[in-house]
């Protein structure tokens, strides 16, 4: 396995499709660390890391591109973010009282949000009527887009792959056999061999009779994105009054990144400082 902490794209020469292929192993067992997640959770957070580094393989701008599942049942929240640049974050919450032997998609929603480092922000919202991961993915491609799209995700709970297949916008009327081929020689792909083969066996063994192009691996690594700024606009939102009483009460308003568990104070000048119209009075 030659290709884990990255991502790779191809393209068919003649043939407007290109793919991504992504494989997670110490960026994942970094976010592992964390947090002592069950292991069906684990599986999901991988996977939904290896869908958002594959998607951000879309972004056209700097920023990053975050994907949230919001789930109505003991696991309430699985999020993964990458940047353009290989940065990839991720976290889950659930009730620790129980004992997660599954998780169910069916039932709730796959959040979708394209953060530009400037300009507004682009949300997507699509349901999630299905336990695959993918097919929602798919969905939200064939609708927001208008692009084919087929995902594959795998995670042991160590590793953590992904392989997408998409149409350029020039194609989806015009290579309707090319797309079918290509897609159905993917749907032929195990488990066992996403997760363990490197990227050009794979492709090998897929696409042996095309003229497939593989570009450069770019690599992707655990990083966190908090900063004391970033930190200071959440708790914003907890309200002056309020962050008030938690001073007079611990002299401090103490925060942990969930992502890096990296540790953040406020004292009462600082909290403050985050509400300029307090500080005129
Ligand atoms: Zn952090």
């Amino acid at each position: 396995m030659s290709n884990l902490d990255s991502m790779q794209r191809f393209t068919f020469d003649n043939t407007d499709v290109r793919g991504e292929l992504v494989g997670l192993h110490k960026s994942l067992s970094d976010v592992l660390s964390k947090h002592e997640y069950p292991e069906a959770l684990k599986i999901e957070l991988g996977k939904l890391m290896a869908a958002s580094a594959l998607m951000s393989a879309t972004l056209k701008y700097e920023g990053r591109l975050c994907l949230q599942v919001r789930l109505p049942g003991d696991v309430t929240l699985i999020q993964a973010e990458t940047t353009n640049t290989g940065d990839i974050r991720a976290i889950a919450r659930y009730d620790e009282s129980k004992k997660i032997e599954e998780v169910e998609l069916i039932g709730g929603q796959l959040v979708i949000t394209l953060e530009p480092a400037v300009g507004k922000p682009y949300q997507g919202v699509v349901p999630l009527d299905s336990n695959q991961l993918n097919e929602s993915l798919e969905y939200y491609f064939s609708q927001s887009e208008q692009l084919g799209s087929r995902f594959w995700l795998e995670c042991d709970g160590t590793v953590a792959s992904g392989f997408m297949l998409q149409q350029l916008p020039s194609s989806a009327e015009n290579d309707v056999d090319a797309w079918d081929r290509l897609s159905h020689l993917a749907s032929t792909l195990k488990r066992e061999e996403l997760l363990t083969l490197d990227n050009p066996t794979i492709l090998h063994r897929l696409y042996h009779e095309e003229e497939v192009r593989l570009y450069d691996l770019e690599p992707l690594r655990f990083a966190c994105t908090c900063s004391k700024e970033r930190i200071g606009n959440a708790i914003q939102q907890v309200g002056f009054e309020e962050l008030m009483d938690v001073i007079a009460e611990q002299g401090k308003v103490s925060v942990d990144c969930q992502f890096c568990l990296q540790h953040y104070s406020f004292n009462k000048e600082q909290v403050t400082n985050l509400f300029p119209e307090k500080k005129l009075h």
